[in-house]
């Protein structure tokens, strides 16, 4: 299968124009393998259509092989079809967690918890499940291996009492995910003791936990959660991809509720979740190795038409505000040219060892403080990346948990920064003529 689309799309090779045959060809094989990751038919036929009509109205960009252009176009589609990642601030929230039963929704729930303890925030998971027998149980026990805090009353028979007397029983935690009960099948208690949780809870987030095999029957499913929770559906978890189904069913819950996927769950243990990555779940989709293949190809075919707008450029560095997310670039694109003072070198006007005159240090990154500077700026948020001034001491002592680094090291990061912001300062008053004259001597 994946062969026949690497095939399609190879045939297209060298061919500057594409006509209706091929573009045919090659919707045919992406219409195969998603209708066979369970994509909903509805869904299959408008990205179908999409890329159709784009693949012979566009123009393909000048120097872009028509092989090229179509798959730049497929990709772009199929991302679009995936939707962006749900946005999780690192900040204090409240989740609810819904689904049916056997969805995924305890274990989901300890999963994100973890996941939140490793970006330095304190998670809590509040179990109101007072149906299934075990659910208490099972809950503390998998709370304890997230090495999270745990509400839960074993005894209790009100879930919408037990998720009040949580959010109060844990309020010291950051984030507090409340796990509800399932029912084999969508039935009015089940919805009516939603409705309840979410009055009474009001969360932030309503994330649908979604089994990978749930097929058509998502659309539906997600329409009557979506309805219950008086905010609608926020999010979506695709749980148990490490199985055979490849959870393009629940793209049509995605749809449905105008949500994004936030997680994607591929194990029985705790750590088993990843947060979802529209690019990489398209490849999940379509199978690994052909996608993997493609997505290379379409980069090759966006930095060779200059669109991609993540490749570093130093120039960069002379204009504009200089935030960690360009520290950061400057420090991956050290890894590939060299160090720093080549690269300023690279810039026009800036050769000729004019960066001796900077003092020593300032430019001076080891590569041992460069990962843990990495692993650092892993765990901040955009706000933080963009505004490291803004960063106060509770912050870098959050970061540094998240990080697992200490304070000291978060602190010699925003150091870092602000000695190269400032040195680039210098360069920036600096107009042509003055550096001009300053190399002159
Ligand atoms: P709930 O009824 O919605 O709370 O669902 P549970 O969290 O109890 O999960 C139901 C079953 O599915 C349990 O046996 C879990 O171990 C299993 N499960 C949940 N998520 C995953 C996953 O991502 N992969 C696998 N293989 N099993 C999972
Ligand atoms: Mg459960």
């Amino acid at each position: 299968l994946g062969e026949s689309l690497r095939g399609t799309l190879d045939s297209l090779r060298g061919k500057s124009r594409i006509d209706e045959e091929d573009v045919d060809e090659v919707v045919t094989e992406i219409q195969r393998s998603l209708l066979q990751a369970d994509v909903d038919v509805g869904l299959v036929q408008d990205l179908s259509e999409a890329i159709r009509s784009r693949s012979l109205d566009e123009e393909p960009p000048a120097g872009t092989s028509a092989r090229d252009h179509v798959l730049r176009i497929v990709y772009e589609e199929l991302v679009d079809l995936v939707g962006d990642s749900m946005e999780l601030p690192l900040e204090e929230r409240t989740i609810v967690l819904a689904g049916l039963q056997g969805s995924g929704k305890t274990t989901t729930a300890a999963k994100m918890a973890w996941w939140f303890s490793t970006k330095g925030l304190r998670p809590a998971v509040i179990q109101t499940d007072t149906f299934r027998p075990g659910a208490y149980d099972q809950a503390e026990q998998m709370a304890e291996r997230a090495e999270v805090d745990f509400y839960g009353d074993p005894d209790g028979d009100d879930p919408v009492q037990i998720a009040r007397d949580g959010l109060e029983a844990t309020a010291d935690a950051e984030v507090q995910i409340v796990d509800t009960a399932g029912r084999h099948a969508l039935e009015d208690d089940l919805i009516e003791e939603l409705e309840a949780i979410d009055r009474a809870v009001d969360p932030d987030d309503t994330i649908l936990v979604l089994d990978a095999a749930i097929g058509q029957a998502a659309s539906d499913q997600a329409e009557e959660f979506d309805r219950a929770v008086a905010d609608g559906v926020d999010g979506v978890t695709i749980t148990k991809l490490d199985g055979t189904a490849k959870g393009g069913g629940a793209l049509a819950a995605v749809d449905q509720t105008d949500a994004e996927i936030a997680f994607l769950g591929t194990g029985e243990g705790v750590k088993d979740v990843e947060r979802f990555e529209p690019s990489g779940f398209v490849s999940r989709l379509l199978g690994m190795g052909d996608l993997e293949q493609l997505a290379e190809r379409v980069e090759r075919a966006m930095v060779e038409t200059g669109e991609d707008d993540e490749e570093w450029d130093p120039e960069d560095l002379m204009e504009g505000e200089f935030t960690l997310k360009d520290m950061r670039k400057q420090m991956e694109a050290m890894n590939q040219m060299g160090p720093l003072d080549q690269v300023m070198d690279m810039i026009p006007g800036l050769g000729g060892g004019i960066m001796d005159q900077l003092p020593d240090d300032a430019m001076d990154v080891t590569e041992d403080r460069m990962r843990s500077f990495e692993v650092i700026m892993d765990s901040m948020t955009e706000d933080e990346l963009e505004h490291p001034q803004s960063v106060g001491a509770e912050r870098v002592e959050r970061i540094a948990r998240g990080s697992g680094t200490d304070p000291e090291t978060v602190r010699e990061l925003l150091q870092q920064h602000q000695m190269m912001d400032r040195t680039l300062d210098q360069f920036q008053g600096m107009g042509d003529g003055d550096l001009g004259r300053m190399m002159d001597q």
